[in-house]
C-alpha cells in the first residue's frame, strides 16, 4: 500500500471504526427439503503397542434418510494411503512443490511400518456381503438394496496397522507421541444431495456421516488417552479423568478398556501416550477443557499458559458465532502440525507460545466450521479454512491484545500476489486437484479469508456479524454449502449476493477499479472511475479536503438491488446513482473545487481486494 493510502486510512479510522445498523429482513429459513444420512457406530479395539497393530469389531447402524434406494455403500480406509505406490505416495512425489512432511517417505516404508486396514468380514443384517478394497476405499455391493427410511446393520471384523507418522495420523511422531489416531477405522462415506463422497485419501480433507459413536479401546494400562467423546468409565481407568480421591481399577492382563461415547459427531479421533501430562480446567458454560501433553520441562510453561487463553478463545467464538454444543474439548499434543477433529485437536507441542496459541485458535475455530457445521471440505476447502482463519484472526486480536488495524492484511496480500503472479485456480477446485500445494494453500486459507472479510465491505460489518450467527443457528449439524451461507447473507442484508459467490469462488476474475480522470469545470470536480477487472463491486469513494474535512460517496452496484449502510457514519456520505456492471466507466460530480481537495481514494477500508490499488488514489498537486 502506498503511503498516501495508509495516510487516508488513518484519517478515516481516527474518529471511529465501522458501526452501522443492519436491515431486519429475517424470515424463517425453510429446511424442509433437507435430509441427511445417519450412522451409529459401536467399535471395540484391542491395541498392541509393540507391533502397532490392532484388532477391531465394528457394528454400524445406518439409516438411509435420502429419497434414494442405495445399491452400494462405500467406506474410507484412510490408513491404506500409507503404502508405497498409493495415490498419496505418487501425488506427493510428483507434485511440483511436495509437502515436506510427506516427500518420498511413504515410498520407503517397510512392511512393518506401513498403514493398512484389512476388512476380514462384513455382513449386512447378519448376511455376508461382497466387498472389495480399492486403494483407500472399500466398495460394498449390497445383497438387499437399502430403501428410503430403512435402517440396516453392518457388522465388520477388521485388523489394522498404524503407520509410522508421515501425515496427521501415525505412531511415534517427531515429538515422541506414541499414537495419533485420526481416520483410523473403516469410516462410512457420506451420501448427500450430491451423491456419494467416496473420495480417495490423497493428502487432505474429510467429510463424514452424522451419528453417535460408542468406542471401547483396550490398551496397556500405562497409556493416557484423549480424544473425541465422553469417557464413560473414568473411575476405572484414572489417568486424571477419575473423581478426586478415587483409585482406578486393577488392569486386566496389564490393560485397561477405555469406553468413550460421542453423540452427534461425524468422526472419532484419539491419541495415546505413556508419558502424557493431563490437566483439566473449566471452560465457558460449564464445559471441561482437557490438555494432554508430553511430560517435557521444555514445553511445560507454554502448555500451562495456553490453558486460560483457550478458555478465552471458546468464549470469543461462543459470542461471535454461537454456543459450542458439546461439554468437552481436548487440546492434545500429537499429529504433525495442527489438525481439527471432533471435540479435540492434535497439534505439535514444541512451539513458541505465539505459535501454540495461534495454532490452537485456528483448530478451535474449526470446531465451528469443520466440525459442527461440517461443510464438505474436500469440495469447498476455502469455505472451511477461509472462515476459520477469518474468525481465528479476529479472536486472536482480542484474546492476545494485538490491537491490529487490519487483522486480515496478510491474507489480502497473499491472495493479491497469487491473483497477479500465479496461475490461480478457482476456489471451487476440489482440494486434491490443485496444481501446486501452494496454490491450494493460498486459495483455501488466504483467498478464503478474503471472501469472508470482503463481505464486510460489500454488506457492512453488522450484517456480516449477524449472518455468521444466523448461519450457525440454521445450519449447525447440517453440512451447509457455500450457497447456504450466501443465501443467509441475502436474508439478513436484503441484498442480492449470488454474483459474489459465483465470481469470487467459481472464477479467477479479479477486482480492479481505478480513478481514470479528474477534472474541474465551473468550480465543480468531475471524477471518472473505470472498472478494469471483470469482477463487479459496489464502490466507496473518499475525499479528504485541504481543510481536514472528509466526505464519502457510495456508488451502489446495480445487481445488488440494495444500498449498504455508511461504513463510517462520522463521514458525511452521498449515495450516487448505481453502476451497472457492463458499463466500463462511471462519472460523477462533486460540488467542490479541485483546489480544495487533498486526496481522493477508492475504498479506504482496504477490505475490497483490488489487485491494483495504486490507481485507486488521486492526490491533487500542491501549489
Ligand atoms: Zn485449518
Amino acid at each position: 500500500m502506498s503511503n498516501l493510502f495508509t495516510l487516508l486510512f488513518f484519517i478515516l479510522f481516527s474518529v471511529s471504526g465501522f458501526s452501522q445498523p443492519y436491515h431486519n429482513y429475517l424470515e424463517n429459513i425453510n429446511t424442509d427439503y433437507y435430509w441427511q444420512q445417519h450412522a451409529d457406530y459401536k467399535m471395540e479395539i484391542d491395541m498392541d503397542v509393540k507391533t502397532y497393530q490392532y484388532q477391531g469389531k465394528q457394528e454400524l447402524i445406518y439409516t438411509n434418510n435420502s429419497p434414494d434406494t442405495l445399491y452400494r455403500v462405500f467406506y474410507h480406509l484412510h490408513f491404506n494411503a500409507f503404502q508405497p505406490g498409493s495415490e498419496m505416495d505418487i501425488q506427493s512425489r510428483t507434485v511440483v512443490d511436495p509437502d515436506r512432511r510427506i516427500g518420498d517417505r511413504i515410498s520407503k516404508l517397510q512392511p512393518h511400518e506401513t498403514g493398512y486396514i484389512n476388512v476380514n468380514s462384513l455382513k449386512q443384517n447378519g448376511v455376508a456381503v461382497s466387498h472389495k478394497t480399492v486403494g483407500t476405499i472399500l466398495e460394498v455391493t449390497l445383497n438387499q438394496p437399502i430403501i428410503p427410511k430403512e435402517k440396516v446393520t453392518f457388522t465388520m471384523d477388521f485388523n489394522a496397522q498404524v503407520p509410522l507418522q508421515i501425515r496427521r495420523s501415525g505412531r511415534n511422531s517427531s515429538e515422541g507421541v506414541a499414537l495419533s489416531m485420526a481416520q483410523w477405522y473403516p469410516k462410512l462415506a457420506e451420501y448427500d444431495f450430491e451423491g456419494w463422497h467416496a473420495d480417495p485419501y490423497i493428502a487432505r480433507e474429510f467429510y463424514g456421516v452424522w451419528g453417535n459413536f460408542d468406542v471401547k479401546i483396550t490398551i496397556d494400562s500405562n497409556y493416557t488417552l484423549g480424544g473425541t467423546g465422553y469417557l464413560q468409565n473414568p473411575n476405572s481407568v484414572g489417568h486424571g479423568y477419575q473423581d478426586t480421591g478415587v483409585k482406578p481399577a486393577k488392569p486386566v492382563k496389564g490393560k485397561y478398556t477405555w469406553h468413550f461415547y460421542a453423540p452427534d459427531v461425524h468422526d472419532f479421533t484419539w491419541a495415546a501416550d505413556d508419558n502424557y501430562l493431563h490437566d483439566k480446567i473449566e471452560g465457558p458454560n460449564g464445559m471441561t477443557l482437557h490438555f494432554l501433553y508430553k511430560n517435557d520441562p521444555e514445553i511445560l510453561e507454554n502448555w500451562k499458559n495456553l490453558q486460560p487463553k483457550t478458555v478465552e478463545l471458546f468464549d470469543y467464538f461462543n459470542r461471535h458465532i454461537g454456543n459450542y454444543p458439546y461439554r468437552q474439548y481436548s487440546v492434545i499434543q500429537g499429529g504433525d502440525g495442527g489438525m481439527e477433529y471432533g471435540m479435540c485437536t492434535l497439534i505439535t507441542g514444541k512451539r513458541s507460545f505465539n505459535s501454540l496459541i495461534g495454532t490452537t485458535a485456528h483448530e478451535v475455530a474449526h470446531s465451528w466450521f469443520q466440525f459442527i457445521l461440517a461443510t464438505n471440505e474436500s469440495k469447498h476447502s476455502w469455505f472451511d479454512e477461509g472462515f476459520t482463519v477469518y474468525m481465528s484472526n479476529l479472536a486472536l486480536n482480542e484474546v492476545m491484545n494485538q490491537n491490529k488495524d487490519f487483522v486480515h492484511q496478510n491474507s489480502y496480500e497473499s491472495y493479491i500476489n497469487m491473483a497477479v503472479n500465479e496461475e490461480e485456480q478457482p476456489l471451487s477446485t476440489h482440494a486434491d486437484r490443485f496444481k501446486k500445494n501452494s496454490l491450494f494453500g493460498t486459495a483455501s486459507y488466504s483467498k478464503g479469508e478474503v471472501f469472508a472479510a470482503q463481505l464486510e465491505y460489500i454488506m457492512g460489518r453488522e450484517n456480516m456479524a449477524k449472518t455468521l450467527k444466523r448461519f450457525y443457528r440454521d445450519f449447525a449439524f447440517k453440512h451447509p454449502t457455500p450457497n447456504d451461507f450466501i443465501r443467509t447473507a441475502e436474508k439478513v442484508s436484503g441484498m442480492q449476493l449470488g454474483w459474489y459467490l459465483t465470481d469470487f469462488t467459481q472464477t479467477t476474475n479479479t477486482i480492479d477499479y481505478a480513478i481514470k480522470n479528474v477534472e474541474e469545470k465551473e468550480g465543480k470536480t468531475f471524477v471518472t472511475l473505470e472498472r478494469k477487472g471483470l469482477m463487479p463491486m459496489p464502490v466507496d469513494f473518499y475525499v479528504a479536503f485541504k481543510d481536514e474535512t472528509l466526505a464519502s460517496y457510495h456508488i451502489p452496484l446495480r445487481m445488488m438491488h440494495e444500498i449498504k449502510e455508511n461504513t463510517y457514519p462520522h463521514i458525511p456520505r452521498t449515495v450516487l446513482n448505481d453502476w451497472a456492471w457492463a458499463y466500463r466507466e462511471y462519472t460523477f460530480e462533486m460540488d467542490a473545487a479541485l483546489k480544495d481537495i487533498k486526496i481522493m481514494a477508492i475504498d479506504a477500508s482496504q477490505y475490497m481486494a483490488d489487485v491494483n490499488p495504486e490507481d485507486n488514489i488521486f492526490e491533487v498537486n500542491r501549489e
